[in-house]
């Protein structure tokens, strides 16, 4: 298995070099920033790719950690019922 390949898929020149690049993902509303996450990058055409390695390690600890508490928003029309039938009219 070379989850690492030598030479750039796209280019086929270039050398596959690890590098760190800033990851940006979404994970449940949230964004979440990985300001130096292992990537693969082409020293030629500056392809890149994320370490598949590294992405499903980074997808098990984000599925593991426990999940933020969602309070749904509360959709009960709490009814502002003015008290006026236990009040006696003043107005007559
Ligand atoms: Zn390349």
């Amino acid at each position: 298995m070379s989850a690492h390949p030598k030479f750039c898929p796209r280019c086929s020149i270039g050398r596959i070099r690890r590098k760190r690049l800033p990851y940006v993902m979404v994970v449940e509303d949230q964004l979440v920033n990985i300001p130096r996450f292992p990537a693969l990058v082409c020293d030629v055409c500056h392809a890149y790719m994320f370490d598949p390695v590294a992405l499903s390690r980074l997808e098990a600890s984000l599925s593991a950690r426990p999940r933020p508490v969602k309070t749904p928003r509360a959709r009960r029309a709490a009814p502002l019922a003015p008290a006026a039938t236990d009040k006696p009219l003043e107005s007559f």
